[in-house]
Parts: C-alpha cells; structure tokens; sequence
C-alpha cells in the first residue's frame, strides 16, 4: 500500500478471482466459465461493432434492451445492463445499503458481496447457513434489511424454490432483496416474474455463464422502474458507456439465439449428472447442484490436496482455504470430454 492510499480502504481485503495461470494449457474447471464458445450470432454481432468502436456506446444500450424485454418478459424500463452482474451487485450495495439498512447474506455464498459491503462503507451481517448448506429461509423473514441472496448458490449449488424466494420478498417490504440468479439457466427457478409483484426485488442475471460470454463482460438487472431509475442514477454518476459497443452487438447476437444457448444449457445439466454420478462412485460426497459447477468432498482425501493433485496433473478446480469450506472443491462443468478427463485423473490418483 502506498502512503497515499486512503485509510478508508483499511479494512478493504479485495476479491479474489479465480486463478488464471500461463505456465501451462489446464483442463479449467475453476471459474465457472462455459466450455462453449459464445453463439456464431454474438461472435457476428461483436466482429461487426469493432468497425464503429470510435464512436462511445449507446448508455440506455437501446436495441439490446428492447431485445431483452422480449425475451424476459418484462418491460425496457424494468432492466438494466451492466458490465458483468459484479457491477450491478456493486450499484446495489451503493444504491440500497447504509447504517439504517445494513446489507444481510449467507456466510457461504459469493465471495464478492463482503467486498462490496466494505468497499461502499456497508454494515453487513453474515448468517449460518443450515449444517447441510442450505439456507434457513426463516433466517431472512421479517429482516428488513438489504438482502443478497445467490439462487442457486455459490459455490455449494443448492437452489431455493421460487415459494421461498417469494416469501422473503413479500415480508421484507421496506428492504430491497436481491436474488443473485448467475446460475440460474441451469436448472433453478428464476424470481424475474415476480418484478411485477413486489416493488422491493431485484434480480440479477449474467451473460457470462449460460450465454458463454464471460470476456464481453454483460450483467442485467429487473427490477420495478423506480428501482432501475435508482440503479441508473449510480450508474450515470459513474460510468455511462459501462457497456462497450462489441459487448453489447455481442449480447443481442445472443439473445437472437435462444436455441443454441438452451441447447449449451442442456448439455451441461447432462454432463453434470454424468459427473456427479462419477464422482460419487470414487467416494465423492456431492451435493446435488442447480449451477454448472459441482460442490464435492471425499471421504477420505482432503480438499486442498486434492485440489493441489489435480493441480500437478493439469487440472484446475476452485479450493477455498476457508472454514466449513476447506474439505470441498468447487468443480465446475466443463464439456464432456473434460470431465472424462477430470475423471480418469481422479480414479488414477485416488488408486495410485
Ligand atoms: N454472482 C455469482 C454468484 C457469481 O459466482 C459470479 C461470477 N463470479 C457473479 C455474480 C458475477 O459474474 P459476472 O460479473 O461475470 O456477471
């Protein structure tokens, strides 16, 4: 730290993204990427907006959002588009969040939102999750703060039933609740419908995942239009032109591909059904998961050593040193033949 930099940022611990190593080629299975390229679509769309790139992009990202609207069900006034969904849960801790609504998530879940909270000088509390990793909904009832909230989560995978989603909403109504829906496509129930309802919810979505475009960096928000106006007020005092023009062609080549994005979206569901029955034949301890990615312990092999085994053999999975954590890895879905991979690894490791 320089002499320089401001005490504010004290406390401030940034967040750590998933290692991104050059000294060799990885099967990566450790952040959550697709292992698909992004639609032919996208790629014509983007390749096509680099011929305009003197020109600012458009800050009300016009024709992706009307594109959007249609796809989502909603209306253009009741979304957002950001660079990545990072940046819309950041505008939500400063647009939602100070000492009379402190922030409240799960002790396990994104890595990212205690960041935020410190970054934005947030008060924040952290609650247990359930010993099996689920979330006791009755811990959010009636809280009236700023809830964030992962469905599915991260990074065990367990989703919430849009029922529980509801309830919290509807008996937090003078606090804004954020459903962090990432991981949704792959197998939860999205709260987006429920936008027309309550007044108190944002849900956050991103392109990075199911949409194979975690380079364009595309997040969206649905919220009620005062929320989104909120939103935008963040959004206009920080960076207008948050969505460059490639990224945005990218994104409406996308969504003028909905085969080929639910099609991506089947194939990872089936080759995580495939791993996880793989995984639990060596002895792996796997919790059934809604995301692309699989939380798994073994019984007798110790997380970070088989993360750190994986690693020599030129695989890379997400190891969390942390408590309640350290048992696990986070694996994520990768194409079918990389989990072949992953498996034979495994089986040669855990025999040999
Ligand atoms: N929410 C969760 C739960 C995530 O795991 C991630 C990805 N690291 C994000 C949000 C942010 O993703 P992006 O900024 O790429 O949209």
């Amino acid at each position: 730290m320089s002499r320089f930099f401001t005490s504010k940022y004290d406390q401030l611990t940034p967040y750590t993204p998933g290692e991104q190593p050059k000294d060799q080629q990885y099967v990566k299975l450790n952040t959550n990427e697709s292992p698909y390229p992004p639609s032919p679509k996208a790629i014509a769309k983007a390749t096509e907006a680099a011929a305009t790139l003197q020109l600012y992009s458009d800050p009300e990202c016009r024709l992706l959002v009307e594109k959007a609207a249609e796809t989502f069900g909603v209306s253009p006034d009741e979304m957002l588009f950001t660079n990545g969904s990072d940046e819309i849960l950041n505008f939500a801790f400063m647009a939602f969040c100070d000492e009379s609504h402190p922030a409240i998530f799960p002790d396990i879940t994104y890595g990212f939102y205690p960041v935020f909270a410190k970054l934005n000088g947030v008060p924040f509390e952290e609650i247990s999750l359930n010993k099996n990793f689920t979330i006791n909904v009755a811990d959010y009832m009636g809280q009236q703060k700023t809830i964030f909230i992962a469905n599915p989560n991260a990074p065990t995978g367990i989703a919430l039933p849009l029922s529980d989603i509801e309830e919290i909403v509807k008996s937090n109504p003078d606090s804004v609740v954020v459903i962090d829906e990432a991981y949704v496509d792959f197998g939860a129930e999205s709260a987006v419908s429920l936008i027309h309802t309550y007044d108190n919810l944002l849900v956050t979505q991103t392109f990075s995942k199911s949409r194979s475009m975690a380079g364009a960096r595309l997040g969206v928000g649905f919220a009620c239009k005062e929320l989104i106006r909120d939103l935008n007020t963040i959004k206009y005092s920080t960076n207008p032109y948050n969505v460059n023009r490639m990224t945005m062609a990218a994104g409406f080549g996308a969504l003028e591909d909905e085969d080929y994005f639910k099609e991506n979206c089947q194939k990872i569901m089936d080759t995580r059904a495939w791993t996880t029955n793989k995984l639990r034949e060596l002895g792996f301890d796997v919790i059934d998961s809604a995301a692309n990615f699989v939380f798994a312990k073994h019984g007798t092999v110790g997380g970070k050593e088989l993360y750190l085994k994986l690693k020599e053999n030129g695989i890379l999975v997400r190891h969390f040193d942390k408590d309640k954590l350290r048992d696990y890895n986070r694996i994520t879905i990768g194409s079918a033949e990389q989990m072949q991979i992953l498996i034979k690894t495994l089986k040669q490791l855990l025999e040999g």
